[in-house]
């Protein structure tokens, strides 16, 4: 048994669809939250869950993100990986109640948490007086946000934090996956090559008899793997060129847009970004998609945040709740 089955609550009816349920060539990001920090009805604070491949990797956990996995019919229980930007409750207010009903599933499996230092004492804390004994190993990897460090060397992914620059310390994360593997080019091969033969050429070895000559160079058999592919969370933070760098090229960009230009010198004074500094971040580090979120509540519509952005950076998307990006879908 699989430990997801293993740990849905039995009073909690969730299932994953065929439509919802990873597949071996997933890359898709879904908005949970996309607000900031002031209640809004109809937005929620910070939340981002990451699909990649049979994994899912949930990055800002603000207030009511469970309900927010409910909705989107996504098991908690399959979550390994849980990134947080930053100490300001709107990106992990959520994440204690998070943590907790893992526990009343009955989870065992290990959960590795990254942020920075201090959220290991406020739940620590929390759990103390509560006197909530988590029954699964709870991992906590503090991350220095004053430089960018690998987190996670996964078979499949390399997870890095982006320092950005807010009014406390605060990471990004980068999400950058390995070359993938060759595609096998099944025709152009004898029927009956063994199965082992096809497994070393779709990893790329040459097939060398006993005398050390090659009977199917891998070249031959073989297309390159689709390229890498890779998403960068950039949290709150003011406009800051080193980003520039550390993001470069990326599939898609999540860059914070607190204001519209008009307010840039209230954005500078309380450590946030416009959409026309997003957008000139985006286009600076030449990604491929630019997705903006973190309005303020002060602003009912989004669509100048939008225009702003488009007019610097095209490929520009606002952040919503529900929102899919399949990076998938995308043309190479
Ligand atoms: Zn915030
Ligand atoms: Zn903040």
């Amino acid at each position: 048994m699989s430990m997801t089955e293993n740990l849905a609550p039995a009073e909690t009816p969730i299932s994953e669809t065929e439509s919802t349920r990873p597949s071996s060539l997933t890359f898709k990001l879904t908005i949970l939250g996309a607000g900031s920090a002031t209640p809004t009805l109809g937005r929620h604070p910070t939340a981002h869950l990451l699909t990649h491949n049979n994994e899912y990797y949930l990055i800002d956990c603000g207030e009511g993100t469970q309900y927010r996995l409910l909705e989107q019919k996504i098991r908690p229980g399959r979550l390994h990986h849980i990134f947080i930007s930053h100490l300001h409750g709107d990106h992990y207010f959520g994440l204690a109640p998070l943590l907790s009903s893992l526990n009343l599933a009955g989870r065992t499996e290990d959960l590795h948490l990254y942020g920075p230092k201090g959220l290991d004492d406020i739940l620590t804390t929390i759990f103390r007086y509560s006197d909530t004994r988590l029954g699964y190993p709870l991992h906590f990897h503090p991350v220095d946000a004053a430089y960018p460090t690998v987190l996670a060397d996964l078979p499949e992914l390399t997870i890095s934090s982006i320092p950005l620059e807010h009014r406390i310390a605060c990471s990004g994360y980068l999400f950058r996956e390995k070359p993938r593997k060759p595609k096998l080019l099944r025709d152009k091969l004898p029927a009956d090559v063994p199965v082992e033969y096809l497994k070393q050429l779709k990893e790329g070895h040459d097939i060398i008899d006993g005398q050390g000559q090659v009977i199917y160079a891998a070249e031959d058999y073989t297309t390159p793997g689709p390229p890498p592919r890779s998403y960068a969370f950039c949290s709150d933070t003011r406009y800051n060129e080193r980003l520039i760098n550390l993001v470069r090229h990326v599939d898609l960009l999540y860059h914070e847009a607190t204001f519209l230009e008009d307010n840039a010198k209230r954005a500078f004074e309380v450590f946030h970004a416009t959409a026309r500094q997003a957008a000139t971040i985006a286009a600076r580090a030449e990604v491929r998609h630019l997705l903006i979120g973190h309005f303020s509540s002060r602003y009912k519509n989004f669509q100048a945040f939008l225009k702003e952005a488009r007019q610097i950076f095209p490929q520009t998307s606002l952040a919503s709740e529900g929102l899919h990006i399949d990076i998938n879908d995308w043309q190479y």
